[in-house]
């Protein structure tokens, strides 16, 4: 299967990406894709009005900015105005006071944070903080069974950072738990992500590997995306023929438009 949509990209409206939207959507026009979906940052924290950058004016600038590419390009490459959501359990009433004010067509839930630190700067050295594995777990549960959101964004992000600490540590290692978020995914007919970035960083690995994704079809799961995570224009559609196997022989790729799944 060739995979021309590249559900997971960011681009110089998220704080982390300093590539324009402008060479993001030629990259990907260049590169063949039929389409691709912007999901810049919206982070989420336990206390608040915490943050100074996840506004309102900020996600205004990002859906005038999206729509201008949309008018640029959307002769060649249908331009998704997506969003991803870190940590939406945290503030559910914003999350859903922004949900009902902007014409959203993916959104993406993440667990980027454990109490409003991000997961790179938390210990993952120490071997005995298997603590931290479930506090991950449990705060990827929670958000899959409150949140309002369409796809799981890389369920085992956490490996990431253990491996970064030289550790081999896997969601794997809590099956009964994986088994749940999974579960209540295919039950709430949420989308599981297949994120190719991990492949282009030292874990070496898709975020899930395919052996989640199986098991996610084997609990009836049914909707996935395939996302890059790219922040420059080189990783758009990365490695996706490195993945295009982790789903059955007949699967169809699907499309988003304004949440709902068109095809
Ligand atoms: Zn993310
Ligand atoms: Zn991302």
């Amino acid at each position: 299967m060739t995979i021309y949509y590249d559900y997971h990209i960011h681009c110089d409206n998220s704080p982390d990406c300093h590539e324009s939207l402008d060479s993001m959507c030629l990259a990907a026009c260049e590169k063949g894709m039929k389409e691709i979906m912007f999901t810049d940052h919206f982070e989420f924290y336990s206390t608040p009005n915490r943050s100074k950058i996840f506004t309102m004016e900020y996600l205004d600038k990002c859906f005038k900015r999206i729509s201008e590419a949309r008018n640029r390009y959307g002769n060649d490459i249908f331009i998704g105005y997506g969003v991803e959501f870190g940590q939406p359990h945290l503030q559910l009433k914003e999350a859903e006071c922004i949900l009902s004010d902007y014409p959203f067509d993916l959104v993406l839930a993440s667990v980027h944070k454990i109490d409003d630190k991000e997961l790179k700067l938390l210990d993952c050295r120490d071997t005995a903080n298997q603590s931290l594995l479930d506090r991950y777990l449990d705060n990827v549960y929670e958000m899959v069974c409150s949140c309002d959101f369409d796809v799981l964004a890389h369920i085992d992000l956490v490996k990431r950072y253990f491996c970064s600490a030289g550790h081999s540590i896997r969601i794997e290692e809590r099956p009964e738990m994986v088994d749940k978020i999974l579960s209540k995914l295919a039950e709430r007919k949420k989308g599981l992500e297949i994120n190719t970035s991990g492949l282009r960083q030292g874990v070496k690995e898709a975020l899930p590997g395919k052996n989640i994704v199986a098991r996610f079809f084997e609990l009836g799961g049914r909707i996935v995306t395939f996302g890059s995570d790219a922040h420059v224009k080189e990783d758009i559609g990365a490695d996706f023929s490195a993945v295009s196997d982790f789903v059955p022989d007949d699967y169809e790729l699907v499309s988003f438009r304004k949440r709902n799944i068109s095809n």
